[in-house]
């Protein structure tokens, strides 16, 4: 149970002036306040308790203001995010994750980036074609938020690209925390949680039937409605069992660590043999990139001819066998245990290594329930990190 410090309480427990708010925690929820995981049981931040009427009410006055709504929704037996144009379209019960991860809304599989045009001796480029307005992406599992958070590392802070920036900075994200996890769920293995809030600018919490709604960022309590004033705020209670929801979830994923400290092992393994082994199975599909929200990958490619036409992004993945080639021919990762090898070590070694220790994955088990052959990344990179450490094989 939290309860506001009173003043004095506060005085005397840190002997320093009373300056703004304090609160007494136990020794308990002070850990979990230090766990950067934690759902945080941040009682300043407001949050209210909302049922499936307020939140499709509140998704029909996003729609009615112009916004697109992007949510998950069943097709075809599949949970699958689409645009909707009614919240009566929208599906959160018994969704685990969805086939395919939202990036697609912020990294189109597809986009011209501008169009050209041959006149005379000159050269006409154009913009792209506009694509839409403000953008609520909503109920997207903390891992996903997390992977679009890759992304933004990736395509704002490596050099803008104005594309991504653009579309960016319109969309605002609701994540879903979640209630259960899939048995290839492993985002507590890389530093996530079923309630993080990387990535989030609103966050639901899963409350027996109902849900807590969180604002996380000053741009998701400017989504919240004026009608909000009308709903229930959440109670200690609400917090403490979205609280005990979070570390029952957590507590179902069964996984050992994939530590970001592994990175310079995992690099050091480069050469080891065990590549061979690992990657001949991979066919070589791309599955495995074109499902995972981190996955950043693109080839550009002029559509149209020599006179006038677009230059496009498309997705890529770095298993394909055409990806690394030169234009001379020359492939540097002319094998597909090369190139699996290529995409393990970019998440779990280069990346990291590169951004302050942050694995580029989130743990959405996508690659793991849907690759062709089977292959589990977790396994790839234990044994490789094994490998490594041991020194076994070194040639
Ligand atoms: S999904 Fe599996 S087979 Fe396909 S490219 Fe990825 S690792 Fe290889
Ligand atoms: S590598 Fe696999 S598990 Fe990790 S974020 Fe990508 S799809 Fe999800």
């Amino acid at each position: 149970m939290i309860r506001m410090s009173s003043p004095n309480e506060f005085a005397q427990e840190k002997g320093r002036p009373v300056k703004g708010e304090g609160w007494r925690l136990s020794e308990e929820e002070y850990e979990r306040l230090q766990d950067p995981r934690s759902v945080g049981l941040d009682v300043r931040s407001e949050g209210w308790r909302v049922g499936e009427e307020e939140w499709r009410e509140w998704l029909g006055t996003l729609l009615r203001s112009g916004s697109r709504l992007v949510a998950p929704v069943e097709e075809d037996g599949l949970s699958l995010f689409r645009a909707v144009s009614s919240a009566a379209e929208v599906s959160l019960r018994g969704y685990g994750n969805t086939r395919w991860s939202p990036k697609e809304f912020l990294f189109p599989a597809t986009e011209a980036l501008f169009s050209y045009r041959l006149l005379g001796d000159e050269v006409e480029l154009g913009a792209p074609p506009a694509d839409g307005g403000e953008q609520v992406l909503f109920g997207l599992r903390p891992c996903d938020a997390a992977g679009l958070a890759r992304l933004d590392e990736i395509f704002l802070e490596d050099g803008e690209d104005p594309s991504y920036a653009a579309r960016r900075d319109r969309t605002a994200i609701v994540s879903l925390a979640c209630d259960t996890a899939r048995p290839e769920c492993f985002c507590t293995a890389v530093g996530g949680s079923p309630a993080g809030t990387e990535g989030s600018d609103l966050q639901l919490l899963p409350l027996d039937g109902a849900w807590l709604l969180r604002a996380l960022t000053p741009k998701g309590a400017q989504l919240v409605p004026a009608s909000a004033a009308g709903w229930t705020p959440a109670s200690a209670a609400d917090w403490r069992r979205a609280e005990e929801l979070r570390l029952a979830v957590e507590e179902s994923i069964e996984r050992d660590p994939l530590s970001p400290e592994w990175a310079p092992v995992l690099e050091g393994a480069f050469a080891q043999p065990l590549w061979e082994e690992l990657g001949q199975r991979c066919v070589g599909c791309g599955v495995c990139a074109y499902v995972c929200p981190s996955c950043s990958c693109f080839d550009v490619k002029d559509e149209g001819d020599a006179f006038c036409g677009a230059r496009c992004r498309l997705w890529d993945s770095c298993t394909l066998p055409q990806f690394t080639r030169h234009a001379s021919g020359h492939d540097p990762r002319p094998t597909r245990p090369s190139r699996y090898r290529q995409r393990v070590l970019h998440k779990f070694a280069y990346f990291p290594l590169q951004h302050g220790g942050r694995l580029m994955c989130v743990g959405c088990g996508r690659c793991v329930r849907l690759c062709p052959v089977g292959i589990d990344i977790r396994e790839s990179v234990e044994r490789a990190f094994s490998a490594g450490a041991s020194g076994e094989g070194r040639p």
